[in-house]
């Protein structure tokens, strides 16, 4: 910059264009390797464990990306710059990406959920294919698939809030057991009604004996609201229905 004269900053405002530009397109990059994952991964499970894991993490990086990158393309058209300037822009930048990102990220945290498990219901519930005859496999309903499952499954569907889908060919006896984690899974809270609604510890009351059913209390919390409530459950070999509406009528 000169001494005399008025100063120009094209070099900054071509640097801050270009930052913006790479900046766009990481964040498009991003969104558009995660559907062309999730497009090419057939097998419903796998596609369900992926976008129960990375979706809501990957948009929202992604989003900050694109926002840091519209803060840096609103300041590369700079033709008069002082201290006050450079205060006001740097203030006035902060914040408005700041309450960008922050309703992008509540957008994520309190409205995507919904969304998300409308898309997870009907993959877990797809009928999975047979690899022995290529037709549609049976879901087992809770009674059934006790069968299938060996003890330290069915301890985990009463503890852990861990479900277990079997699917099965009638036809060759052929067997799929799915595992799904209960955790993950946000219902409805009954004070805010956002799906964030979530059990976040256990406890056993009273452990079940061969002739007496255990109890066993959880404790759910909403990461909205902060509405807390505990539900004591029986425990013994099969309890989910029971469970499912007991927390749907909290
Ligand atoms: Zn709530």
């Amino acid at each position: 910059m000169e001494e005399s004269g008025l100063p120009t900053y094209d070099s900054w405002n071509n640097l801050a264009a270009n930052i913006a530009m790479v900046c766009w397109a990481v964040g498009l990059l991003i969104v558009l390797g995660y559907f062309l994952k999730l497009l090419t991964t057939s097998d419903s499970k796998t596609k369900f464990d992926f976008i129960n894991k990375y979706e809501i993490k990957l948009l929202w990086i992604a989003g900050l990306i694109i926002v840091i990158g519209a803060c840096f393309f609103a300041n590369a058209n700079i033709i008069e710059l002082n201290p006050l300037w450079i205060f006001v822009r740097v203030f006035t930048t902060v914040s408005m990406g700041m309450i960008v990102a922050l309703i992008i990220q509540n957008l994520l945290k309190f409205y995507y959920p919904f969304f998300i498990e409308k898309r997870l219901k009907v993959l877990r519930y797809k009928p999975r294919i047979s690899p022995k005859t290529g037709k549609p496999m049976k879901l087992l309903s809770e009674e059934e698939e006790d069968a299938y499952l060996d003890e330290g499954m069915q301890a985990e569907e009463n503890l852990f809030s861990m479900d277990y889908d079997v699917w099965k060919d009638d036809e060759t006896g052929y067997i799929k057991i799915e595992k799904y984690s209960g955790h993950l899974h946000a219902i409805q809270c009954p004070e805010c009604n956002y799906q964030t609604f979530k059990v976040v510890r256990e406890e056993i009351l009273r452990e079940p004996t061969a002739t007496e059913e255990g109890e066993i209390a959880k404790h759910y919390l909403c990461s909205y609201c902060g509405h807390k409530a505990r539900k004591v459950v029986g425990l013994k070999a099969s309890n989910k229905f029971h469970e499912e509406s007991h927390a749907a009528t909290a």
